[in-house]
């Protein structure tokens, strides 16, 4: 198990690794980045760098992890890319539901695929599925994500780029908002969160606001209006 720094999660679990860029959210991939790094320290789930990559070896793992996590899923890459087979997401799918102990978090940009396979996988209270929004060229994604049946189906709008006006929150569970942060990230205006703030507050949906980002991400914090905006969906577990 690897502990994870991200704010909205406790571990990640990645029998999957390796992606490649589908919209302007992708441009300064974290993963990409990291991946690389794995690959010069000679990391061996990464010998092939960013390349997508199976590992078979680790699906098991969440299975022997005894202490109750909130896992995100291919933190390094994306469940639902079209390189992984049908069969591999399958299987996944299965351990998370027999990990019923721990919650799981599926995010992916691919949410016409995910949409696509939903009716093939085992879904469990415990699976929470998510898709990316970075500006409202890809609001679609919503819809996508309403047709899953996910116990919680929540949205990442992680690097904001632009305004998401509008938003059907019809049969969403939690919204996440963050800035880019890192090398040459493009700044997220102020109007853009508290927009998507009130939008949630409206439909009674959760709101987590993780950082405003940029170079300096630590220094620029993660207050709205001087409000730590923390709120989660309920940990539900199957009874396996
Ligand atoms: S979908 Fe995610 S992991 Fe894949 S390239 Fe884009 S940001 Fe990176």
């Amino acid at each position: 198990m690897a502990s994870s720094r991200i704010e909205w999660t406790e571990s990640t679990w990645n029998p999957v690794t390796g992606c490649t860029k589908i919209s302007p959210g992708c441009d300064h991939c974290y993963a990409e980045r990291m991946a690389m790094r794995l690959q010069a320290m000679g990391q061996p789930n990464y010998v092939d760098g960013f390349k997508p990559s199976l590992h078979p070896h680790v699906l098991d793992y969440p299975l022997h992890w005894k202490k109750p996590q909130v896992i995100f899923v291919n933190s390094m890459s994306d469940t639902f890319h079209s390189s992984v087979p049908d069969v591999f997401i399958q299987q996944i799918f299965s351990v998370m539901k027999e990990a019923h102990w721990h919650s799981f978090q599926v995010l992916t940009k691919r949410s016409r695929r995910a949409m696509t396979m939903a009716n093939e996988l085992k879904w469990s209270p415990n699976i929470w599925m998510g898709v990316t929004i970075e500006n409202q060229d890809y609001k679609s994604r919503i819809d996508h994500l309403r047709e899953i049946p996910a116990a919680v189906r929540f949205l990442s709008l992680e690097p904001l780029l632009g305004p998401v006006p509008d938003m059907n929150l019809k049969g969403i569970d939690w919204v996440i908002v963050g800035g880019e942060s890192g090398p040459g990230s493009r700044p997220m205006e102020k109007a853009w969160v508290c927009d998507i703030r009130d939008q949630c507050c409206e439909a009674g949906v959760k709101f987590f606001f993780k950082q405003w980002g940029g170079v300096n991400k630590k220094k620029a914090g993660r207050l709205l209006d001087g409000i730590l905006y923390d709120d989660m969906p309920e940990q539900q577990q199957a009874t396996g």
